[in-house]
């Protein structure tokens, strides 16, 4: 059965704009069939701040992938693109995180659906709202738009039109 999903992807080193289309691209050929890709925001970085801005971006896609394998596909896909960890929220050439899962709840060493921290961030909240403003959390069932009313502030600021 195919799940509806939603990543966040992130990129704040080299050409970011390219990283997040390169990623787009992988996406499909790793069985993760992108459906639409929100708006590219560029947002100020939040966890750890002496980095350059980030784009960001949100996609809705379908795939058959269970979530661990889903978590492999997108890690494969950032190592693919260059990510090497180094400082823990520092810059990356490709970040994507797995925000929902259907309405599935996972809460294991390597994997949290939702992510956990989805209901703070305005650089994934923002344009999840662009794809899916009446989403609801299945833990908390605070929608996407009320989520975004009661983020802490950040600048995100969108650079393209929806796609
Ligand atoms: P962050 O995105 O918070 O800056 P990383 O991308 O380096 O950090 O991820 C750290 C770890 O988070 C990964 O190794 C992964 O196992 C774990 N993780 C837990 N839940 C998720 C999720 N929903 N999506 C992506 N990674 C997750
Ligand atoms: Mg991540």
């Amino acid at each position: 059965m195919a799940k509806l999903v939603y990543l966040g992807l992130g990129s704040n080193i080299g050409d970011r704009m390219e990283y997040l289309k390169a990623a787009i691209e992988r996406l499909s050929r790793a069985r993760v069939r992108v459906l639409r890709a929100s708006p590219v925001y560029e947002t100020e970085p939040v966890d750890y701040a002496a980095q350059g801005w980030f784009l960001n971006q949100v996609v809705e896609a379908e795939t058959e992938l269970f979530p661990l394998q889903l978590l492999a596909a997108t890690q494969r896909i950032e190592r693919g693109l260059g990510r090497v960890r180094t400082v823990p929220k520092g810059p990356r050439t490709l970040d994507i995180d797995i925000l929902f899962y259907g309405k599935a709840v996972v809460r294991t060493e390597r994997l949290e659906i939702p992510h956990p921290r989805v209901g703070e961030r305005r650089f994934v909240l923002a344009p999840l709202a662009d794809l899916a403003a009446e989403l609801r959390h299945p833990v908390t069932h605070h929608s996407v738009r009320e989520m975004l009313d009661s983020a802490p502030a950040a600048t995100v600021r969108r650079l393209t039109e929806l796609g």
